[in-house]
């Protein structure tokens, strides 16, 4: 039934993966964890997405967490269509970038100043050069199943448990790269407090998603976020929030703002391009004029504070805002998680599921997931076959066990019931 519906999708597939690898721009939108063939999209409205074979989905995607909103949303196309009016690029000061930068100044704890990028992996890549010129130490912790976008040196995994010293997990990353990574366990108080101990003087930065959003929702145990603030400090060692996924998201303010720790530096991505290509990172101003013009870390971009998607990312940060969603979002978030578990403990399926603000992840795992050894325990194979009977019911959700969810504020209390009532019958039929 299923691929027939999608045949169109199926077809332009094949066509897809003759000329693109894999078919596909960014192997997160494959679907080999979850088998078949990706869904082509055709376009966007709201809480919506609709494929090319005109089959409608509730969308729980959001392009993997930029679309907060929902799909075009009508402040946002707006300025979109008020910058294209003026020209695509000029290489030159707009107002647009500090008209952002200073929203994002407001918004964020953290931020003093900021500089605006074209992705979460080039925000990455700067943080980690800045905080390496800025402390003149090489050295970099970073926690196992915390993604923080393709740069070579955090391309690491960990050992289970112990401290690692960086192995590539890529073909492509040379040893070197990653020699100078320390991969810790999430949520390990001693492994922390025992590395900062032996080495906490060699250690430029620290970076982490406050929430991790990559192994599955992950949240940090009570005093976990403290307990690094208060070592970073102790030792002169950056503390970067990777906040690429929750900044504006898990409150306006991000993560720093909702648990009231402030990083020294953070990176942003996702909401606050509102669906464009946008990176940034900032914080403290003494840490960020360490880069050039006014310090000698060098970093560049051609098309970075783009004015079409500085217009869109405006727009969307002024609307969350204006109509602060985020209450709302949040208990519309737990009407269907609280729908959820109670259609998998009906089923009878071993599952746990971890929520923050408008992310969160049903695992297919029995155990409370605090970090990557017990993340990498689910059920992978029950959960393709959730994947598949919910796409099946158009319901579309990320192709992975090991992303978050997301709700947009575009949401309503049928598209809720519609999911729970497809769950219920799915997780039945899986049990
Ligand atoms: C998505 C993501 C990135 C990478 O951002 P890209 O724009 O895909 O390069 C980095 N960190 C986190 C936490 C992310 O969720």
């Amino acid at each position: 039934m299923s691929s027939s519906r999608r045949s169109h999708s199926e077809e332009q597939f094949q066509r897809a993966l003759k000329v693109i690898p894999g078919g596909v721009n960014s192997p997160a939108r494959a679907f080999g964890a979850v088998g078949g063939h990706p869904v082509i999209i055709d376009r966007g409205e709201g809480q919506y997405l609709y494929d090319i074979d005109g089959n409608r989905y509730i969308d729980y995607v959001g392009s993997w967490g930029p679309h907060i909103l929902g799909h075009r949303h009508p402040q946002v196309v707006f300025r979109i269509e008020a910058a294209l009016k003026k020209g695509t690029s000029f290489g030159a000061p707009t107002l647009l970038e500090t008209e952002l930068a200073e929203l994002v100044a407001e918004l964020v704890p953290c931020v003093e100043k900021v500089r605006m990028v074209n992705s979460g992996t080039e925000a990455a890549m700067s943080v980690l050069r800045l905080a390496r010129g800025y402390t003149g130490r090489d050295k970099v912790i970073k926690f196992a199943g915390c993604y923080h976008g393709h740069v070579d040196s955090l391309l690491v995994q960990a050992g289970s448990g112990a401290l690692t010293l960086g192995t590539p997990s890529s073909p492509g990353v040379p040893q070197g790269c990653t020699s100078d990574t320390l991969v810790l366990e999430y949520n390990d108080f001693d492994q922390l407090k025992e590395t900062f101990a032996k080495m906490g003087e060699q250690i430029a930065c620290l970076i982490l998603e406050p929430v991790v959003g990559n192994m599955g929702v992950v949240l940090p145990e009570p005093g976990f976020l403290e307990t690094i603030r208060a070592l970073c400090t102790e030792h002169g060692t950056v503390f970067i929030m990777d906040e690429v996924m929750t900044g504006f998201r898990l409150s306006i303010g991000g993560a720093q703002e909702r648990f009231g720790i402030t990083p020294d530096i953070c990176m942003l991505g996702k909401v606050i391009g509102g669906g464009m290509p946008v990176g940034a990172y900032g914080g403290k101003a003494e840490i960020m004029d360490t880069i050039s013009p006014v310090g000698t870390v060098y970093q560049a971009g051609t098309l970075s504070g783009n004015p079409i998607a500085m217009a869109s990312g405006i727009a969307t940060l002024e609307c969350l805002k204006e109509t602060n969603p985020y209450p709302q979002l949040e208990e519309k978030t737990q009407r269907l998680t609280q729908g959820l578990v109670s259609a998998a403990s009906k089923a009878g399926l071993p599952h746990t599921l971890a929520e923050c603000g408008s992310m969160y992840t049903l695992f297919f795992n029995p155990d409370k997931v605090t970090n990557y050894t017990i993340s990498a325990r689910n059920d992978t194979d029950r959960f393709a076959r959730y994947f598949q009977g919910m796409l099946d019911r158009g319901i579309y959700l990320p192709c992975s066990q090991f992303e978050a969810n997301f709700t947009s504020a575009a949401l309503t209390d049928d598209d809720i019931d519609q999911t729970i009532q497809a769950a219920e019958e799915v997780l039945q039929e899986i049990a």
